[in-house]
Order: C-alpha cells, then structure tokens, then sequence
C-alpha cells in the first residue's frame, strides 16, 4: 500500500508513456522509463530537458499529461504528493533556521507520529557524519554540512525513493566531489533508490550505476556510465557526455568485423559492433584521450588509424594531462588529451603533427552530426564556451 507509509528498502519506479505539456509548450515529449529498486539511477541533461519537470511529477508537485507512475508496482499517478513514499532533497536545503539540526531531521518522523524520532534522527545524523553538530542550528553550519542535514533529514522518512534536485548544485567544487562520495556510500548503506537530476555529467557518471541522457524531453540514450561513455549513440551524447572527435564520412565497405569509412582523402575503420549504421553517410568519433599525437608520419598499421599531418593550433596544459588543438585538413579541429609522461609538451604551437588512435576505440554514431549552434549550446549550458571537440560539420569533414 502507498499512502503512509514508508519502505524499508527501496522500490523500483516505472514511468510509462508519460507526456508533460504546459500551456503553448511540450516539456516532455515521451518519457518511458523503470528504475529498478536500490539502485542510483542519475538524470543528465542540460538546463531546460525536462529534468526537473520529471522529478516533480515522480513527486506529485505537478501531473502528467498524459501516462502513469507506478512506484514498487502500485500506480500513483493520482495520488497526491504527501502521499507517496517519495522524499526530495533540493539544491536550497530548506532548513528550519529556528531548529536544532536534531530538531529538523526528527521533524517529520514526529509529524507522522512514528517512535523514537530523536534515537532515529541521531542513526540518520550518524550516517552522514554529523551527530556531534546535532545540538548547532542551521544557521551555525557550513553549506556542505547543511546539505548533509538535508540529506538525512530526507532518509530518516526512509522513503522508497530519494529524489535528488541538483541537491549539490550550491556548494564548491571541491566540496561537492566529497558529497558525491558520501552521497553514494549513503546510497549504498541504506538500499534507498536514488533519482538523482543533475547537469553536471561528471557527478552523474561519478555516483550513479545507470545515467539516462535526455535531450529536449525525451531520453536519448541510457546505460552503465562507462558504457553510454565509450559507445554513445548519438552526437549529441557523444558530445554532453565528455568530448568527442567527430568526422563525417561514406562507408566504403562492412563485414562483420570491419566496417570502412573514407573520411576526406583517408580510409578509416571501426569495428561493426561498434557502428550503428553500415552504409551511407556516416559519423564517426573517438574520445581525445584515446589519441596518440605524433611528430612524424604514422607508420602503417592494420589496427591503428592515423590521420595527418596537421597543424597545432592549441597547446594546453593543465598539470596531470595535456591538451592539443590540432587541425587537420579535411577533419577539422582535432582533440588530443595526452597524459604528462614527460615533462613539457611533445609539441608547440605551429609545429606539424599525425594523430593516430586503436582502430577497437573508433565509434560509429546512429545520427548526424550537431549543427555548431547546438554544440555552442551545450557548451554553454556546461559552462565551457569553446572547450568541445571539432564538430562533424560537412564543409570541414569533406
Ligand atoms: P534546469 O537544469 O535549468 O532546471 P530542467 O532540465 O530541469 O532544466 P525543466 O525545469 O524540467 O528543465 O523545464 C523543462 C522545460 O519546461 C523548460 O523549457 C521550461 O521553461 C518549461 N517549463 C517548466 N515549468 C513550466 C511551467 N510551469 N510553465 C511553462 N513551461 C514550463
């Protein structure tokens, strides 16, 4: 039964065919979707996908359009907000400032009545590390231990399922890798299901088991964060999550260990299971960090690709790694991330160079290439004007 009453572990939440329109706009398109029970499940786009409109209808704060919301197998689509075993933690921690940090964590638990609601805001306390700050009042708190009284104040209800609104959205940077941290061995101590909403994919890939990437309402593609990391379906995953080298090319010719692709003047080959499309036009990327910069000609080798030469147009460094803008006719602006085994750069600016990369880490996408007004966008939306990959736009790529 839903109403009242609250899980001992977590529950799995089923959204089916939902819709969500506001008046004159479609926030979401169509969203199906099951996050299993226990698991930390992470919602990654950029601002305006319809993140958080999903979270609030998980919630109850606002209703579908059109489909249902089924938690541990019972719908909720019309029940109302108190009343589903749903709690969310928010990006404003939203304290009462004239509580104890006891006080607020025991608040609901004493709302609705449930014993020994001080014994169980010290347990919830003790899990997120801050039993000793119990007596304090929100106000006598840094921002990473305020959130860390939201957090427990939210499991404490042992709700089947913890929603997560970009809840460390405020805190520094620094601060906010060690919450990631905690926040996943929260997860993992008390078997909650986590839905957690974020725009940042580094704290999506960092703590979830499963990231769905949604783009304009609608989930484009959704896996192990390794797996939507080194096999991305579409540009504009390929592009959100991480960087990405991308080259627009025809296939030349697919069996099925080898498919090969005439990008410009060259001859490129990605492994089939890695390709989403065997004949025609074609995009295909590889990750920066999966190229070698070199300065002189590549040697042939079956199981490498190689293009070149370019020119270096970018040299950055950035302690452990260094990053190179290289272009390269007829692929545009090329990416490479080299790990800083020796010191100083092996090239500067202006000198010539070939890239080459293992044939097995080349990755063949379903759909074209973004316009660069899109990729201008997402950069923006991750605060990182100009830090993307060359795109796969025609006039550079042919
Ligand atoms: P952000 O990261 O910026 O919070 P988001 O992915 O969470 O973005 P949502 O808040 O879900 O985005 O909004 C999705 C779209 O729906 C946006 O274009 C937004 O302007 C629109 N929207 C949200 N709430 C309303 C509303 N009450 N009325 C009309 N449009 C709305």
């Amino acid at each position: 039964m839903v109403g009242s009453t609250f899980a001992d572990s977590g529950a799995d939440l089923q959204l089916v065919g939902i819709r969500k329109t506001f008046p004159g706009f479609t926030a979401i398109e169509e969203l199906d979707l099951t996050i299993p029970a226990g698991s930390f499940f992470a919602l990654l786009g950029p601002s305006g996908c319809g993140k958080t409109t999903t979270l609030r209808l998980v919630a109850g704060l606002e209703q579908v359009s059109d489909g249902r919301i089924l938690i541990g197998g019972t719908d909720v689509t019309t029940v109302k907000a108190h009343k589903r075993p749903v709690n969310t933690v928010f990006q404003s921690y939203a304290l009462f400032p004239h509580m104890t940090v006891l006080e607020n964590v025991a608040f609901g638990l004493r709302r609705r009545g449930i014993g020994d609601p001080a014994g169980k805001a010290h347990e919830a306390l003790k899990l997120v590390e801050l039993d000793h700050l119990a007596g304090r009042k929100p106000g006598q708190l840094s921002g990473g231990q305020a959130q860390r009284v939201a957090l427990a104040r939210a499991v404490v209800n042992r709700p089947a399922l913890l929603l997560l609104d970009e809840p460390l959205g405020a805190l520094d940077l620094k601060l906010r890798r060690q919450m990631q941290l905690e926040l996943k061995s929260v997860q993992g101590e008390v078997g909650l299901t986590f839905l957690h909403v974020t725009h940042d994919q580094e704290e999506a890939m960092t703590m979830a088991d499963t990231v769905a990437v949604m783009n304009k309402g609608r989930i484009e593609q959704l896996g192990a964060p390794q797996e939507l990391y080194e096999l991305p379906r579409t540009a504009f995953v390929a592009t959100f999550l991480g960087q990405s080298n991308l080259f627009a090319g025809e296939v030349v010719s697919s069996d099925d260990r080898l498919t090969i692709v005439q990008v410009a003047d060259t001859r490129l080959s990605v492994p089939t299971a890695r390709t989403h499309r065997r004949s025609g036009h074609i995009v295909i990327g590889v990750r920066p960090e999966k190229l070698f910069l070199h300065t002189s000609p590549v040697e042939s080798d079956s199981a490498v690709d190689a293009i070149g030469p370019g020119r270096v147009l970018d040299v950055s460094f950035s302690g452990v790694s260094t990053s190179y803008l290289v272009s390269v006719p007829g692929f545009g602006e090329v990416t490479v991330f080299a790990q800083n085994l020796v010191s100083g750069p092996v090239a500067r600016v202006g000198d010539e160079a070939w890239l080459s990369w293992n044939i097995e880490h080349g990755f063949g996408l379903e759909d074209e290439a973004l316009p660069d007004s899109a990729i201008d966008s997402i950069d923006r939306s991750l605060g990182q004007e100009g830090a993307h990959a060359a795109s796969a736009s025609s006039d550079r790529a042919e």
